[in-house]
């Protein structure tokens, strides 16, 4: 059973709560910011279940759920009446949401629904009644505004926590009204430590760990990805992704990008995604499989961008902290081919495509467009 004290690597944001729960100060409303899997969301689920514990144990100092009561049970086994986990694709649960394809931004119906009306039912089995609220910086101004009252002027019993990977997103009037505390990244060592604990090897883990920069749940997923072993009870599911090899195949097709060859090259870039997607999905049944081939597209793209950054810093100054550090000689041609203020061009132009990846574009068509523009740029630069 998971505690408060078994968070990784958050000591800091982890002490402050201590510090607002010890003098029994605890604001009615939090930001957690900082990016995804970094152990926000875990955090503000075992803060929760402190808050609701009926009675928590204090052990140096230290304040954690007990992991007996009735309240701790019942949040374990997922149907506590006062904890509410509010998400967006809670909108086909919504009055009008029936049918309605999950969205994409957060949506104002599961505001009102989940968080506005709600707020003031009292507690029934706990002291307090607790509201995380999943990706606010997916909430455009509308729901921010229609959950501005409710941050104001929450009843007493009330707490809220509004997870969130970029805060410049939200309002300036719904920040006033919490209290953010930052989550930073996780060290590139300690991702490494615990890639290796689940089996890679030592290359493996030091390149996974550079390329999710920070992010030790989305490392760990990758690793998961990685490391599956086919199940030979079930052929139907086909052959399992290698996201090691696929990288460094795409690795070495953009740097012998040619322009004839852009379209073949964005199918089988699509094929790859679609096979990685399928197998994240069997991971994660939580999220929608829209948003699982999203992620998918966008591992794609961050591995072109990481080639990308790799080469321009190797033309500004022969760095060897590369990301790609075990494919150098790819990178010292990729670096050969644009000049550094082109390869930042170029991470442009892969982030724009990420953007349009969130925005549902065609995917066919990003990975098109991405690969002509990568395979054109070179053409000019040559004829120069
Ligand atoms: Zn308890």
């Amino acid at each position: 059973m998971a505690e408060l004290k078994e968070i990784f690597c958050q000591d800091k944001a982890i002490s402050i709560l201590q510090r607002a729960f010890a003098a029994d100060k605890v604001p009615h409303a939090y930001i957690f910011a900082g990016l995804d899997g970094i152990g926000k969301f875990k955090t503000a689920r075992q803060w929760a279940k402190l808050l609701l514990c009926k009675s928590p144990s204090i052990k140096n100092n230290f304040a954690d759920s007990c992991g007996r009561c009735q309240s701790c049970l019942l949040f374990e086994a997922g149907s506590h009446p006062d904890f509410n986990l509010v998400y967006k694709e809670l909108l086909e649960f919504t009055k009008n949401g029936k049918g309605k394809d999950p969205p994409i931004d957060f949506p104002i119906d599961v505001i009102r629904e989940f968080v506005v009306e709600k707020v003031s039912v009292k507690p029934v089995l706990s002291q307090r009644k607790v509201f995380i609220i999943t990706e606010a910086e997916k909430m455009d101004i509308e729901p921010q505004n229609a959950l501005l009252k409710t941050l104001e002027e929450p009843p007493d019993f009330c707490s809220i926590i509004l997870i969130c990977t970029s805060l410049e997103k939200l309002l300036p009037t719904t920040r006033s009204r919490c209290q953010t505390i930052r989550f930073s990244p996780v060290s590139e060592d300690r991702i490494i430590k615990k890639l290796e604990q689940m089996g890679m090897s030592e290359n493996q883990a030091k390149y996974f760990a550079r390329f999710s920069q920070g992010s030790i749940g989305f490392a760990c997923h990758l690793a998961q990805i990685e490391l599956a072993e086919p199940d030979p009870t079930d052929a139907k599911k086909g052959p399992l992704p290698k996201l090691y090899e696929t990288k460094k195949e795409i690795i070495d097709s953009i740097v012998s990008l040619k322009y004839a060859d852009s379209l073949e090259l964005a199918e089988q870039f699509l094929d790859k995604s679609r096979e990685i997607a399928k197998f994240w999905g069997r991971l994660d049944d939580a999220t929608s499989t829209k948003d699982i081939n999203r992620r998918s597209h966008k591992v794609i793209l961050q591995i072109i961008i990481s080639a990308l950054t790799d080469a321009m810093k190797f033309g500004i100054v022969k760095s060897q902290d590369l990301i790609n550090f075990d494919q150098q000689d790819k990178i010292e041609n990729l670096a050969a081919r644009f000049a550094p203020e082109q390869a930042a061009e170029k991470i442009a132009d892969t982030y724009k495509s990420m953007q349009w990846v969130d925005a549902s574009v065609n995917e066919r068509l990003i990975f098109e467009q991405l690969l002509l523009n990568l395979a054109v740029s070179d053409i000019i630069n040559v004829s120069q």
